[in-house]
């Protein structure tokens, strides 16, 4: 059995193709961390640093407590930590740094005297057995109890977003935590679930019932089963990939990284795969003009046809037949129109296999088994061109 945690999950959640590197290939990221993890993990450091010393009845003041993360930053910090936003932005390290200063400042006065809890655990790890055996991971930045049987799993962050209520009450990770708190605390009357977001200087504050946790606790298992069933593991290209320490590694992005290191532009230019994409970008182009000019010479030929009220314009050595036929046009409401040819009883005889669902369902092996013996699978590929980042979609 293995143990897997509200990160791992959510990394395949994200990206099969960066869980398979990450957990089943055991690769270490070529980059180290992000400026936002970076600033997180000084925030926290810091906020461990004031209640651990609250702990043993030590005050910390706002100018200790400040200097304490700005040391534990300048000890900290290396160039290598990835800014996803020094270039777009203009955003630099030092910006965080205030950042994060600010947050633990506004946080600081908000809290003080810092007795809204009696302090039980900080970054307190431990590791909760799921019903399947699997273990999960339990890591909760502050976990407190009051004297009426209330428990508290705080959780600190500094992203820019503001948690809204809706997205507290679905947020896992918290919430099998308070499965954990449960089982270890046999008299805790309730369980609330707090993230201080300390961009806002606001809580977001849940609570679950058992049946909820139960409900969630089986969606976790049935995930973990799907992970452990998985063959393939494709890549998800997605904005999180700016943050992906795997690029260099990852098929979709390995070969802007190979470019990334050819400082000469000719040299650049003559990379086998720059001249071959290059190339079907400009035949795409041609056809898609020349399918404008198709329709342009279909409208002109009507035209002349109707002019001179003929049905075939002779060139030099092809001749175009334009002869009128009456089509239908299907209605706006199709479902409506769907149900009225079955109602008179003929949908056997209109309706055709759509492929694309037939495609989905057997791909998914959602279909009945004697249809999916009669078909066979095989590899494809699509191909679709789009501008390069930052440079707009085509
Ligand atoms: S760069 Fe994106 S697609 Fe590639 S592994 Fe990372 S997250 Fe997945």
């Amino acid at each position: 059995m293995a143990t897997y945690s509200h990160s791992r999950v959510s990394t395949y959640e994200n990206c099969p193709y960066k869980y398979k590197l990450q957990y089943i290939d055991r690769k270490k990221p070529e980059i180290p961390t992000t400026i936002e993890a970076f600033m997180g993990d000084m925030v926290h450091q810091t906020l461990e640093f004031l209640y651990k010393n609250k702990k043993f009845k030590k005050r910390v003041a706002k100018n200790i407590l400040i200097k304490f993360y700005r040391d534990s930053w300048a000890k900290n910090y290396s160039d290598d930590i990835l800014i996803v936003k020094a270039e777009k932005e203009n955003v630099g390290a030092d910006n965080y740094r205030k950042m994060g200063e600010k947050f633990i400042s506004d946080y600081y006065d908000r809290m003080k005297p810092f007795e809204q809890m009696t302090i039980l655990g900080l970054e307190t790890q431990d590791r909760m057995t799921l019903p399947d055996g699997n273990q999960w991971h339990i890591r909760i930045d502050k976990l407190g109890c009051d004297n009426k049987g209330n428990y508290y799993v705080c959780d600190y962050k500094t992203n820019a977003r503001m948690k809204d209520q809706e997205e507290a009450d679905s947020d896992r990770q918290l919430a099998l935590y308070s499965v954990w708190v449960k089982d270890k605390f046999k008299d805790a009357k309730s369980v609330k679930l707090i993230w201080h977001m300390l961009a806002f200087n606001k809580d977001a504050i849940s609570e679950r019932t058992d049946e909820q946790l139960k409900k969630l606790q089986q969606e976790i298992i049935d995930r973990i089963k799907e992970i452990e069933n998985a063959k393939e593991f494709p890549t998800n290209v997605t904005n999180l990939c700016d943050y992906c320490g795997f690029k260099s590694e990852c098929p979709s992005f390995k070969h802007q990284a190979e470019l990334e290191k050819i400082e000469d532009v000719k040299k650049f230019k003559e990379d086998e795969g720059v001249k071959l994409v290059d190339e079907f970008s400009e035949v795409k182009t041609k056809l898609s003009e020349l399918k404008k000019a198709e329709e342009e010479f279909k409208v002109n030929l009507i035209q002349y046809a109707k002019q001179f009220d003929i049905d075939v314009v002779y060139g030099s050595n092809k001749k175009c037949s334009v002869k009128e036929f009456d089509k239908i046009v299907m209605p706006e409401d199709r479902e409506k129109f769907i149900e009225l040819i079955k109602k008179k009883g003929l949908w056997d005889d209109l309706s055709m296999v759509c492929y694309p669902r037939l495609n989905s369902k057997v791909i998914k092996g959602d279909i009945d088994k004697e249809i999916s013996k009669m078909l066979d699978i095989v590899k494809d590929f699509r191909l679709s061109l789009s501008k390069r980042k930052g440079e707009g979609e085509e």
